[in-house]
């Protein structure tokens, strides 16, 4: 029995390990079906373990099974979540020739885990509550089944907690990994990507670029933001970038926008070539202007003005792609605002004019 228990526990631990690496994060994300995916995923992981030889007739080693798949399905789930893990268990045993006792005692685990679940407990109450309970139905069946209720005692509660433990730590370290990621890469007011990762963006780009290639940089700065700041309020200001961020990304995905600076964005257009990101920022400036900001029953209008550089249309290398496009910018500010400029320097391509 001991080696058939080791065996199991290899087993289990495996499949977390591997399945928090393949799975990582999936879990973590909004998903409708959540608690649900995760009683599948329960009851087919129980599956897998009744499908040893001789499980099915090892009442132990089957209430162990039930324990540990029906707190993790409870814990990191819900009562729907254990619900379906044990309906799914249930209908395989009775399937394999499943004992009345074995089927009494998942029904009442089942039921435990249900008013577990109503009572609103914090994960470390839920996990006594769910444990207590389950050890009065076990003790309580535990001379029929004839097992020695240390084993209980001993061997189902530490082993389901050792990998809720297991679980909780995979899942803090993934939490925090996901967290230093997005504060790394994203800027916290727009989660556009912020100024760092628009340079790693850049710099790939380039090392993926071929010489047929062409990569398209559209520099946007909002005119007159201060303004905006000093006559309705910074947080005004700031729903005013947000909302700002909203119709760029109804524009363009949003992976391929920036936020470079307070209101200066960037946008990266792999093989646009000078027109066609003229074209397209022309569509985005008329969007900016045409419309009408709604915060707070205020009323805002604004209008950006925009540099743009084609590489290799207009600049040579990388950074030269970003001082043109600056340059650019510069001189649509310069010019009136509102409006679009090029490099001074194109080869073969005429200004359009704006
Ligand atoms: P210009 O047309 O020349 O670009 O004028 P501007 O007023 O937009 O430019 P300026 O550089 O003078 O001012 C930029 C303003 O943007 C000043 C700063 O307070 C504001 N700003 C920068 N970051 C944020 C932010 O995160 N939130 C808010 N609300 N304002 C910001
Ligand atoms: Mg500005
Ligand atoms: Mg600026």
């Amino acid at each position: 029995m001991l080696n058939n228990f080791l065996d199991k526990m290899l087993l289990i631990t495996s499949i977390i390990t591997l399945g928090s690496i393949l799975f990582k994060g999936y879990l973590l994300k909004q998903n409708k079906y959540k608690k649900e995916i995760l009683g599948l995923i329960g009851g087919s992981i129980g599956i897998l373990f009744f499908s040893y030889p001789k499980l099915t007739n090892d009442n132990f080693l089957y209430i162990l099974t039930l324990w540990i798949i029906l707190s993790l399905t409870t814990l990191f789930g819900a009562f729907s979540s254990s619900l379906i893990a044990g309906l799914i268990l249930l209908c395989f045993n009775l399937i394999s020739s499943l004992s009345l006792n074995n089927l009494v005692i998942t029904l009442l685990f089942i039921i435990s885990s249900g008013i577990t679940d109503i009572l609103f407990l914090s994960r470390k109450y839920k996990w006594i509550t769910l444990n207590s309970l389950w050890l009065i139905i076990s003790l309580t069946y535990s001379k029929s089944l004839s097992i020695p209720i240390h084993s209980f005692v001993f061997t189902c509660i530490l082993t389901s907690s050792y990998i809720l433990f297991l679980l909780y730590i995979i899942r803090k370290n993934y939490t925090s990994y996901i967290n230093l990621k997005i504060q790394a890469t994203k800027d916290y007011l727009t989660g556009l990507n912020n100024k760092r990762q628009f340079t790693c963006m850049l710099k790939k780009s380039f090392s993926n670029l071929s010489t047929k290639n062409k990569l398209a940089l559209i520099m946007l700065d909002i005119d007159h933001f201060k303004y905006i700041n000093d006559n309705y309020g910074h947080p005004v200001g700031d729903e005013v970038l947000k909302e700002f961020t909203k119709l760029l990304k109804e524009l363009c995905p949003s992976n391929n926008i920036s936020r470079i600076g307070g209101e200066e964005f960037c946008i990266l257009l792999h093989n646009y070539s000078l027109s066609k990101a003229y074209d397209f920022a022309e569509k985005i400036r008329l969007a900016i202007q045409d419309n009408s900001f709604e915060i707070d029953t205020q009323t805002i209008k604004i209008t950006v003005s925009i540099g743009i550089s084609v590489y290799p249309d207009t600049a040579e290398d990388m950074n030269s792609l970003i001082k043109t496009a600056d340059e650019a910018l510069y001189k649509a500010k310069k010019f009136g605002r509102n409006r679009i400029n090029l490099p001074f320097k194109t080869y073969n391509i005429k200004e359009p004019a704006s």
